[in-house]
């Protein structure tokens, strides 16, 4: 059969879902509520407060605090904690580069480890393994949607006083043994981004258990004020890093129908058929209970350019993303002093897994044979 990227007919011509998906009812009029009255920041208006604690909430925690991103997030939650200037913070290698940068924001240098062969992502080994006397934190990442096997992790961290900031950019809904990410470690930061599971374009939320933590994580993403302080209060360094209440009224009714595009979503990844492929599911961690299937990473076992295999794909009308180079590679956080551990694993799934998009996975799930047809084409005429 001829490739589409040969001038052949394509697997798939019918677009995608669109991401986001159609405004709700429910998002429309709460937007225009908050429009027409005029309260847009989160000093005036009370969906930010509201967002924050259901977020709080569903995470099993008490409190929240909505910012204007999670790498601000990250940032905030990881100053909450204290970390700061001299201290190390350990992080996977596969991942978004802002999981590094948010570190680089307090001062504190990120340790790059590699992840688990197996399943992508950060192992408690890894993390004992880079432990040194400087090690301040660790940030556990749910890539894909996907929670990090968090067990044996917060044992290495316990037994190494170390904090625990789960980056939850991607995993909005995941469950490990039944509990909520989010409320597994010390802070959970999730992302409104414009490509995650649910936006506002931009925008984010920290959340956590202690008291303390959230006036600490409060006051950093409000100018130093103390929560409940005076406007000209800033007994703390801080900058304002807070969300709008547009962007809060766009996401509060979002939780009504996330459940039901997360259960879609898993059905289109359980759909998929890859038999008599060299292709396979890259598996959850140990403990998953619901893998909110932000992206499907498929590992791809075959001698195939890979360049060629996402132009082919794409051609055939099934786009997948190449995803992430390992972080240890980019010039850029070696230069800011992030320090790097081998990492043969990042580099090896950054030739061979790619992602399908959650845009995709909102399809029907009949429509998961595209993808497997789409691979089954392309792999062949490389065969
Ligand atoms: C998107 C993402 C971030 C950053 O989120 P922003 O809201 O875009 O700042 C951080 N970590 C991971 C794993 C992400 O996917």
């Amino acid at each position: 059969m001829k490739l589409a990227i040969d001038g052949g007919t394509p697997v798939r011509t019918a677009p995608w879902p669109a991401w986001p998906p159609p405004l709700s009812d429910g998002q429309r009029k709460h937007v225009t509520q908050v429009l027409d009255r005029g309260l847009w920041g989160a000093t005036q208006g009370t969906v930010c407060a509201d967002l924050a604690s259901e977020f709080a909430r569903r995470s099993g925690v008490g409190h929240g605090v909505t910012v204007a991103n999670a790498t601000l997030g990250l940032f905030a939650a990881l100053r909450g904690l204290g970390v700061g200037q001299g201290d190390e913070v350990i992080i996977p290698a596969y991942t978004f580069v802002a999981s590094a940068t948010s570190v680089l924001l307090t001062g504190a240098i990120p340790v790059i480890v590699d992840v688990d062969p197996v399943d992508l992502h950060l192992s408690a080994e890894a993390v004992e393994a880079a432990v040194t006397g400087r090690t301040a934190a660790v940030m556990p990442v749910h890539l894909a949607g996907s929670p990090v096997d968090m067990e044996p992790l917060n044992a290495v961290a316990a037994r190494h006083g170390l904090k625990v900031v789960e980056d939850c950019a991607q995993a909005h809904g995941a469950t490990y043994h039944g509990r909520p990410v989010g409320g597994l470690g010390d802070a959970g930061v999730f992302s409104f981004q414009a490509s995650k599971a649910m936006t506002a374009g931009e925008g984010g939320v920290i959340v956590c258990r202690d008291e303390a933590v959230y006036g600490a994580t409060w006051s950093t993403c409000n100018l130093g004020r103390r929560p409940g302080g005076a406007w000209y209060d800033h007994p703390e360094v801080g900058w304002n890093l807070r969300l709008t209440e547009i962007q809060a009224a766009l996401l509060l009714p979002w939780l009504e129908r996330l459940e039901e595009e997360i259960t879609r979503r898993e059905a289109f990844a359980a759909a998929l058929d890859l038999g008599g492929l060299p292709v396979s599911v890259v598996p959850q961690p140990a403990g998953t209970t619901r893998d909110s299937r932000h992206l499907l990473m498929l590992r791809v076992d075959a001698p195939i350019e890979r360049e060629f295999l996402l132009a082919a794909m794409a051609a055939e009308g099934v786009p997948l993303d190449g995803g992430y180079p390992p972080l240890g590679t980019m010039a850029a956080l070696t230069g800011a002093g992030a320090r790097v551990e081998p990492c043969p694993v990042a580099e090896a799934a950054a030739r061979s897994v790619v992602w399908v998009r959650q845009q995709m996975l909102m399809d029907d799930p009949a429509r998961a044979a595209d993808v497997s047809e789409a691979l089954a084409k392309v792999l062949a005429s490389r065969g």
